[in-house]
Parts: structure tokens; C-alpha cells; sequence
């Protein structure tokens, strides 16, 4: 969802993410994004002929509204009128022919999902005919060109970690990675029992405060026997994406006797990282035996370790 939102754009959302945390808000309303605008980009505060004292004053009126204690901002989800506004912004640069949704297209985006906040904006002092100029003049927002290793990071790293074990048994598909392995045994397990797929799936959501795996897709759920785990793994990154979480590495371990995993790496990266959404570059994957000990040494199961980070607007 944030993919084509400039660096500006995005620390629009983490100032609102922040205010609304702050007041205890139990969702990031479209109040508390252009609130998130505003502070974000000065010129455009100009343009409105916003004064700072205006944009206080927009940013105690909810303060007045949202009494709630200050909550962890990971775990504050979008109101639907915020998403509605967030996909109006893409829609404005496409519009456009605009490749990155800026600071601006983000002001349009939330006037046309959130038509009551034109009169929130003239309550802090915007004239009405310099929000129709703001919103009609639109330079469109192209990717700045920055050395690698020199791109802004808005927002924080958060680091989850995953692990699943599952048991071996004759005569079953052994599907790792999303990819089925040929070999004489495979795993036992509700779905179809990708013990690295599930591993990341729980890295995923750690990293994100959202729960864990047995908690999303029970396995008392008929709904889920013999299911692809890259299922599990796409209905999380919707889950991400709800929540602003953009998936920045994953790295994991599997641990089995046999069979050898690391010729089947490429295809396990390629298959989670289109689950994914992401460059099989993001992804590493290493394997390991148990050097004969206990019951993954004497093949009789194997595991998975794997830690994720995302980065949290
Ligand atoms: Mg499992």
C-alpha cells in the first residue's frame, strides 16, 4: 500500500501514527493524517495560509476528542475512512501520471476520502480558494535519486522471531519453503505442514505485535487442512499492510538430517518471496542438521528458526 509514497508522504503517517498513540486514539483517523500532512510539509502550510498557531490548534481539537491512554503505535490500526484516503492519494497520481504518491496527492487523497475535513482545515485558518489551488496545482512526485545506502527511513525496524517443528512420517508430501522437497517422508501437520513457512509466518507477526500463527489460522479450522502455508503467508502480508508494516529481511534456518535443502534454496526463495510480495534478495536461508541428536538427528522431525524485520511507519 505505501510502496509508491515519497519519503514525505510516509512521515506524514508516522507523525499521525505518533499523535494518535499519543492521545490513546484506539484507530489513526484521517484527523490525525492530516494533522500528519500538514506538520510534514511547511510550504504546503503556507499555501493554505495555515499559521504553526493553526496547525495547534488542529492538533488539540482531537487532542480534546481522543482521551484514551498513550498505546504502543505499532499495534494502531487505519480507520476505514484513513485506508479509503490512502488509496484516493494513489488514485489522484494516477491521475496524474504521477510514479510516487507525494505529500500533495496525499492532501487531495484525503479531502476526496474525507470530504468533512475541507471544513477542519478552514476552521484552522485555510482559505477555501488556496485548498481548491492546493489540491488542483499538483506537481507531480517523482522518486528522488539518492546514493544507495543514503535513502531516509521513516519510521522503525521491529524484529519478530519464529520457530516450528513438525514430525516426519512415511508416504508424505515434505513441503518446505513452499516447495515440495522429493524425499520418503514428509510432515504431519493440519495444513500442509511447511514447517519454514510457518516459522516466518510467526516472524511476521511477532515483528508486527499481531499474535501468532495458531491464533490467525487455527488448525481446528477445516478451512485451513491441507492448505498451502504461502497462503498463510499472503493473508499476512495484507495483515502488514493494514497495519503500515513493510517487510525489510527475513533470514531462517531449517534444521533436518536429510534430505540436502540447500539445492532447493533459489526455488523456496522465489516461491516465499512472490507469498511475499517482496525480492527473493530480502530473504536468506541457511540449513543445518542436528548432528544425530534427539529426534530431528534421528529424522524422525525437523524444525525452523527464523527471525523478520519490518519496518513500522
Ligand atoms: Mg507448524
Amino acid at each position: 500500500m505505501l510502496d509508491r509514497f515519497t519519503d514525505n508522504a510516509r512521515r506524514a503517517i508516522f507523525y499521525a501514527r505518533g499523535e494518535a498513540a499519543e492521545r490513546g486514539s484506539e484507530e489513526i483517523e484521517a484527523d490525525h493524517l492530516l494533522y500528519g500532512v500538514l506538520k510534514t510539509d511547511r510550504a504546503l502550510l503556507e499555501k493554505l495560509g495555515i499559521s504553526l498557531d493553526g496547525l495547534q490548534k488542529l492538533g488539540s481539537a482531537f487532542a480534546k476528542r481522543d482521551r484514551g491512554r498513550p498505546v504502543s503505535p505499532p499495534g494502531i490500526p487505519l480507520s476505514i475512512e484513513s485506508r479509503n484516503a490512502i488509496s484516493q492519494s494513489a488514485a489522484v497520481a494516477d491521475r496524474q501520471g504521477s510514479p510516487q504518491v507525494g505529500v500533495s496527492q496525499f492532501l487531495a487523497g484525503l479531502l476526496a476520502g474525507a470530504p468533512r475535513l475541507r471544513k477542519t482545515l478552514t476552521d484552522a485558518g485555510a482559505n477555501a480558494d488556496a485548498i481548491d489551488g492546493a489540491i488542483s496545482k499538483i506537481e507531480p512526485a517523482f522518486e528522488r535519486q539518492l546514493p544507495a545506502g543514503l535513502e531516509m527511513v521513516t519510521g522503525r525496524f521491529c524484529a519478530g522471531v519464529g520457530y516450528d517443528l513438525h514430525r516426519l512420517e512415511a508416504g508424505r508430501k515434505l513441503m518446505i519453503g513452499g516447495v515440495e522437497i522429493p524425499f520418503d517422508k514428509g510432515s504431519v501437520g493440519h495444513s500442509d505442514g511447511d514447517v519454514l513457512a510457518h516459522a516466518i509466518c510467526d516472524a511476521l507477526l511477532g515483528a508486527a505485535t499481531l499474535g501468532d500463527i495458531g491464533t490467525h489460522f487455527p488448525d481446528t479450522d477445516p478451512k485451513w487442512k491441507g492448505a498451502s502455508s504461502l497462503l498463510f503467508l499472503e493473508n499476512i502480508v495484507s495483515m502488514l499492510d493494514e497495519h503500515l508494516g513493510m517487510i525489510s529481511h527475513i533470514d531462517a534456518v531449517v534444521i533436518c538430517e536429510r534430505p540436502k535443502l540447500g539445492p532447493h534454496f533459489p526455488a523456496m526463495k522465489r516461491a516465499l518471496a512472490k507469498a511475499l510480495k517482496i525480492d527473493p534478495a530480502q530473504i536468506n536461508l541457511k540449513a543445518k542438521t542436528n548432528e544425530g541428536v534427539d529426534a530431528v538427528g534421528r529424522g524422525e522431525a525437523l524444525a525452523a528458526h527464523a527471525v523478520a524485520t519490518i519496518l513500522q511507519s
